[in-house]
């Protein structure tokens, strides 16, 4: 669904393939296909928060607002690319089912 992640091209941390090479599935079905992804991600995100907040809570209880806030920001930007791929993996998933088959639609 994505190009390999190549570091040393951030911008492929975000390419998508056009199509499914098994079963040429569209993977842009219309434009801003995505748009719901977002929500996805803002859970995940989210999510991501609560747990760098309790982990600090847990494990370092004297910590300040500027660390917790460095440590979501730092923590956000380097789980982006897998938030967005999981986010618009989940997205696509939700709407067009698995099929095991190589049938073309
Ligand atoms: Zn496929």
């Amino acid at each position: 669904m994505f190009q390999k992640m190549d570091l040393k091209k951030p911008a492929s941390l975000f390419e998508m393939k056009q199509r499914c090479e098994y079963c040429q599935q569209s993977f842009e079905p219309e434009p801003g296909y995505y748009f719901g992804a977002m929500f996805i991600s803002y859970a995940l995100n989210t999510a991501l928060f609560i747990a760098v907040w309790l982990g600090l809570e847990i494990f370092y209880p004297e910590y300040s607002l500027s660390l917790l806030l460095t440590l979501i920001v730092i923590s956000a930007i380097l789980l982006l690319p897998f938030f967005f791929r999981i986010s618009r993996s989940a997205w696509i998933a939700i709407f067009i089912p698995y099929q095991a088959s190589k049938e073309t639609r």
